[in-house]
C-alpha cells in the first residue's frame, strides 16, 4: 500500500514531488534539455534504462511511485523526465543491439511501434522471406511519434512462420509516410505504407513467430504505468475539488455545506481510493516477480474509466471556469480520453481478462 513503502521509496516519492513542483510546474518555459539535466541530477532519468547501458533500471514499484507522484502534481513535460527505454528491443541480439537499441538509449535514434492497421487494409502487413532479405508490404495507421521516427518496430505476418516484429527504417526505399495527425491529448502520430520494402532477415526481433507475444508483452508492460499516471491524476483532480468546495460560493457559505456537493466529492474519493489500492497491490506483485498480466488489465481498465468520472465530476463541481481553455482540468479532460483505447481498448481487455480466467485459469481476485 502507498502508506507502507520502504523508507527509500518514501524518499524517492518526496524527491519526485519536489522535482515536479520546483522544476516541471514552477518554471514556465523550461526546455526539454533543462528537464533532462535536472532529471539526471535527481536520479529519475536513468530509472527507465537498463543497467547494462548505464541506467538504474528501477523496478515496477519504484516506477509506480514516481509516475504517480509526478501525475499527482499534474506536472507538465513528464515525457522528458525518463530516459528512452528499450521497448520491444529489450534483450535483442546483434546487429539490432548496436544499430538500434544502443542509439535509442543514447537518445540518438527514435523508434515507433507499428501494430494497428487501417480498418480498410486489404491484407495484414506481410513480410515474405527472400534469401537473407524480407520483402514487406502493408500499412500501419497509428504510429505514435512516427513523424520523427528513424525506424518502426513493425508487426508483420511471415507466411508459414507467423507474426514477427521487424525493424524497418523509415528512410528505406518503399516506405511512405502517408499521413501525419495528432490526437485530442496533443500527441503526434503518423500512418505508413510499405511497398516491396527490402529489410534484412536479421532485423527480426527474436524469432519469426514470436511477434505477437513480444508485442503484447510491450503493450502489457505499459498498462501498470498508465494506471500509475492516471491514479496520480485522480489524486490531483480530487485535491483540486477539495480546495474548491471549501471556498464560499455566491451565498457566502462554503460549497461543501451542500449535501449534494459532498455526495459528488465522496464518489471521487471512493474511486481514487479503489484505483490506488489496486495499483499498489499489483505493483507489489510485479515487484515480487509475479505474472500480473490480468491484474494490470484490471488496473488499466478501472483507472482509465474511473478517472473519466473523477475529472468530469471535478469539472462539474468547479463549474464553467474549469472548461476555459488552459484551465488544468480542461487540459486533463483532453489528456485522459485516449487512454481507454491506447494500449488496449477497454472492452477488448475485458475479453482478454475473462479468457485468462475461464480458458487459462489465470488472474486473481
Ligand atoms: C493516443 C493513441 C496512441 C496510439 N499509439 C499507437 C502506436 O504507437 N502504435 C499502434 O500500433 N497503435 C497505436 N494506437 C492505436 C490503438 O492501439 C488502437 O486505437 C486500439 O488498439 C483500438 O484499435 P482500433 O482503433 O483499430 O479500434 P477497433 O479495434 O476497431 O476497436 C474499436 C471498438 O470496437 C469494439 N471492439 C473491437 N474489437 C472487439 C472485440 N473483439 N470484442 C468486443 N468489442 C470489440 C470496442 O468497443 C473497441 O473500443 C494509438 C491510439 C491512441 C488513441
Amino acid at each position: 500500500m502507498p502508506e507502507q513503502l520502504f523508507p527509500e521509496l518514501l524518499a524517492l516519492r518526496d524527491r519526485a514531488t519536489t522535482f515536479a513542483k520546483d522544476i516541471l510546474c514552477a518554471r514556465e518555459n523550461v526546455s526539454h534539455a533543462e528537464v533532462v539535466a535536472e532529471s539526471k541530477r535527481v536520479g529519475l532519468f536513468p530509472m527507465s534504462q537498463p543497467r547494462s547501458f548505464g541506467g538504474s533500471e528501477a523496478g515496477p514499484l519504484a516506477m509506480t511511485v514516481v509516475r504517480e507522484a509526478l501525475a499527482a502534481c499534474n506536472a507538465p513535460h513528464t515525457h522528458s523526465v525518463f530516459g528512452p527505454g528499450p521497448g520491444v528491443l529489450a534483450k535483442c541480439d546483434e546487429p539490432l543491439r548496436s544499430r538500434y537499441l544502443a542509439p535509442v538509449l543514447a537518445g540518438e535514434k527514435r523508434g515507433g511501434f507499428g501494430f494497428t492497421e487501417p480498418d480498410d487494409a486489404p491484407a495484414p502487413t506481410t513480410a515474405v522471406i527472400d534469401g537473407d532479405m524480407l520483402i514487406v508490404n502493408g500499412q500501419k495507421s497509428y504510429v505514435t511519434g512516427g513523424g520523427n521516427a528513424d525506424f518502426i518496430n513493425t508487426l508483420c505476418q511471415i507466411p508459414g512462420k507467423g507474426p514477427a516484429l521487424v525493424v524497418i527504417d523509415t528512410s528505406a526505399e518503399g516506405v511512405t509516410l502517408t499521413r501525419r495527425f495528432s490526437s485530442i491529448d496533443g500527441s503526434h502520430h503518423a500512418a505508413f505504407a510499405f511497398n516491396n520494402v527490402r529489410v534484412p532477415v536479421s532485423h527480426i526481433i527474436g524469432k519469426a513467430g514470436e511477434g505477437m507475444p513480444r508485442a503484447l508483452q510491450q503493450i502489457g508492460d505499459t498498462r501498470l504505468l498508465i494506471a500509475a499516471n492516471v491514479t496520480g491524476w485522480m489524486m490531483y483532480a480530487t485535491d483540486f475539488a477539495r480546495d474548491h468546495i471549501q471556498q464560499p460560493d455566491r451565498s457566502g457559505e462554503p460549497r461543501a455545506a451542500k449535501e449534494g456537493v459532498r455526495m459528488r466529492y465522496a464518489d471521487m474519493r471512493i474511486r481514487t481510493f479503489a484505483a490506488r489500492s489496486m495499483l499498489y497491490r499489483t505493483a507489489r506483485l510485479a515487484e515480487a516477480g509475479e505474472n500480473i498480466v490480468n491484474e494490470a488489465i484490471c488496473c488499466k481498465v478501472f483507472a482509465t474509466e474511473a478517472v473519466t468520472e473523477v475529472v468530469d465530476t471535478a469539472i462539474q463541481l468547479v463549474g464553467g471556469n474549469a472548461l476555459v481553455t488552459g484551465h488544468p482540468l480542461e487540459a486533463l479532460y483532453r489528456e485522459i480520453r485516449s487512454l481507454r483505447l491506447a494500449e488496449g481498448a477497454s472492452d477488448v481487455l475485458r475479453l482478454n481478462l475473462v479468457r485468462g480466467d475461464l480458458e487459462l485459469g489465470k488472474g486473481r481476485l
